[in-house]
């Protein structure tokens, strides 16, 4: 599917909102609160939404209890079909089990989606110091296939095997959606990151789709980085990337590299791109255990998640409103979370952000 395609099917989410504003019903959004920490920085996503009176609707779904025979994971049937009717939605933290059980939910709901492109903006935060200064880049994830495929066994005992499939329509797919996304968004230079040299079939064919699409787009620059150097040019000077584009395993490795440039999971907003305009947005963190339930959990990720939610249905200034409120919270540094070194709780941190709305 191109790119032009999305933009066309995603029209029906941004004609809503038109009536919308025209004085018919809001948006109806799906909500995945998630799990571990996920219900913490849910209600404060809600709670910062009803403030600044964004005209959403949530429709809620609990998932993850027991299993679906329907969808063969613990997604429920009627999850999906919310998505799927909504266009749009805002995801929490979903745990998996390590080494066992049924389908992922997350991977469940990348395939059942189309989920293709995971985009992950990662930014220096202003008034918030790290080591690094002006970061500013996007990383393009692709979603659906490579090592995540799911497709593992046991060859003999001793021996497994675990297959990383790379094919050329989702290759393109991502490509396009990563030089389409610099031209919208003023960027200047697309990276492929890939491993092409050891990795000569899969890789290569990922680096062959990217270099297709680059001649589409000639006022955007090309190149490509093999993904060690690429993590010790990040980690040296991250200010040389602009928009990077990979397969998905190194995707989900770097963008997290990129969080702990510009201070943490805490921080950072992802939003999964699908087949017929679907928009799920989702922080880039996991459930994190080892906080859950104790209101210690910083949901600036999943406020800025749908913060890029609320532009993708072109809300743009109730976007920009709930943005500059949580960057002016955390530049101001009294009602800080843990994660960022200070001792404000959720709740602390979400009131503080209403007040600067
Ligand atoms: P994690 O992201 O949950 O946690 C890593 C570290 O970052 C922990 O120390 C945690 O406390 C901290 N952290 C994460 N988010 C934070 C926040 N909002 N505020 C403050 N601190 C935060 O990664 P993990 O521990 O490797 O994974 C836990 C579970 O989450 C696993 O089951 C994993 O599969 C799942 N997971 C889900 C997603 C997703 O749903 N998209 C993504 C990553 C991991």
């Amino acid at each position: 599917r191109s790119v032009s395609g999305r933009s066309s099917s995603l029209l029906s989410s941004i004609d809503r909102f038109r009536s919308f504003s025209s004085g018919s019903t809001p948006i109806t959004a799906t909500l995945f609160p998630g799990d571990g920490i996920g219900p913490e920085i849910a209600v404060a996503v809600k709670k910062v939404f009803s403030t600044a009176e964004v005209p959403i609707e949530w429709e809620e779904h609990y998932v993850g209890e027991t299993v679906d025979n329907r969808t063969n994971s613990f997604l429920t049937l009627e999850s999906l079909e919310s998505v799927r009717r909504n266009k749009v939605g805002l995801k929490g933290p979903m745990a998996t089990p390590i080494g066992k059980g049924h389908r992922s939910l997350n991977l469940t709901l990348r395939k059942e989606l189309g989920l293709y492109a995971n985009v992950r903006p990662c930014y220096s935060l202003p008034g918030y110091k790290t080591r690094y200064d002006g970061v500013n880049l996007v990383t393009i994830r692709e979603n659906t296939e490579g090592e995540y495929s799911g497709l593992e066994h046991q060859v003999v005992k001793g021996v497994v095997e675990s297959i990383k499939i790379i094919t050329r329509q989702a290759s393109l797919r991502v490509a396009e959606y990563a030089f389409h996304y610099a031209v919208a968004n003023g960027r200047k230079r697309v990276s492929a990151i890939h491993k092409a040299n050891i990795m000569r079939k899969t890789d290569g064919l990922f680096l062959k789709c990217c270099r297709e699409v680059a001649e589409k787009y000639p006022e955007i620059a090309y190149e490509e980085v093999i993904i060690d150097n690429c993590c010790m040019m990040l980690v040296k000077n991250p200010t040389l990337f602009d928009v990077l584009v990979m397969p998905n395993l190194y995707g989900d490795i770097i963008s997290d590299l990129c969080a702990g440039l510009i201070g943490g999971l805490g921080l950072t907003p992802s939003c999964n791109i699908g087949e017929d305009g679907i928009a799920l947005a989702e922080a880039v963190h996991g459930s994190a255990p080892d906080i859950a339930g104790k209101n210690l959990a910083n949901p600036t990720a999943l406020l800025l998640s749908g913060v890029s939610m609320l532009r993708h249905l072109e809300m743009n200034d109730k976007a920009d409103q709930i943005h500059k409120a949580v960057l002016n919270t955390i530049s101001e540094g009294k009602f800080l979370t843990g994660d960022l070194g200070g001792n404000a709780s959720t709740t602390d941190f979400t009131k503080a952000v209403c007040n600067h709305l």
